[in-house]
């Protein structure tokens, strides 16, 4: 089945709860196992919680600080894309390393990339500084 979605929402903690639901109800109608469900859920959270965390720390009064939220499904992959227009990352590819976070004063445990990386089938970040985060994440249903 072939089916897309997408939607934009401001980057505060209340709607990370939102998104990780309605990726959830987009996937419904493949009939996902519980253990798929979970797995897209907390991928779809870290990755949100990123953007409204990270992303945009350094919050501006005149810029909109959102996230955009896309998924498709091909077949049974799972497309989804997470993008904000926030700080960006300088070296993503050390931000990907398990246990690093720039944030270890405020209980954060620099997990969420592995995460994702672990409950996805496929991780791909684009970021620069300036320029906003891109995360792009693949994952097989029903295999
Ligand atoms: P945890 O996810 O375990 O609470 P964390 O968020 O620090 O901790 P990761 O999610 O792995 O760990 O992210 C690692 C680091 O990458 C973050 O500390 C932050 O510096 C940077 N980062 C991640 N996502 C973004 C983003 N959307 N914009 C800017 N920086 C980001
Ligand atoms: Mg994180």
């Amino acid at each position: 089945m072939d089916n897309e979605m997408r939607m934009e929402f401001d980057a505060i903690s209340e709607n990370e709860g939102f998104a990780r639901v309605a990726v959830a109800a987009f996937i419904t109608p493949l009939d996902p196992t519980l253990e798929e469900v979970a797995d897209v859920k907390t991928a779809v959270s870290e990755a949100v919680t990123n953007a409204i965390i990270h992303g945009y720390a350094d919050r501006q009064k005149d810029k909109p600080c959102k996230v955009e939220l896309s998924c498709r499904l091909n077949g049974n992959a799972l497309h989804i894309e997470i993008r904000d227009q926030g700080c960006g990352i300088e070296d993503v590819k050390k931000a990907m390393e398990p246990l690093y976070t720039t944030l270890p004063d405020e209980n954060r445990s620099g997990m969420g990339f592995s995460f994702m990386e672990a409950f996805m089938d496929d991780l791909e970040v684009e970021s620069a500084p300036g320029e906003g985060t891109l995360v792009r994440m693949k994952k097989k249903l029903g295999i």
